[in-house]
């Protein structure tokens, strides 16, 4: 599946995300395949010839953050599986509006 996702975008995309109401960082996004397969975050080789179906995750790093995820091979990331860089940010965004800050 070829894609239109350069990092620049993921980064830019994640300029978006509301900062994290108990720690103030922004949340990154991660990427793997559709079997949780997790590639290397610094290349856009994956990211852009995704054959293996391509699959969005926030990770959020704080360890003095009470709702920091757990740890993982990428690092510390929810378990929430997105199409779209956009729709992990959407769902962050809603959730801390739902929930108040
Ligand atoms: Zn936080």
């Amino acid at each position: 599946m070829k894609t239109k996702y350069t990092l620049k975008y993921l980064r830019k995309v994640e300029e978006g995300f509301i900062p994290c109401p108990f720690c103030g960082k922004k949340p990154t996004i991660v990427f793997s395949d559709d079997e949780g397969n997790w590639k290397d975050q610094d290349s856009e080789e994956y990211l852009q010839d995704a054959w293996s179906g391509l699959c969005f995750s926030i990770c959020h790093e704080n360890e003095d953050c009470p709702i920091e995820p757990p740890e993982i091979d990428m690092g510390r990331v929810y378990s929430g599986c997105y199409d779209t860089p956009e729709e992990a940010v959407e769902d962050w965004n809603e959730h801390l509006k739902k929930h108040g800050n």
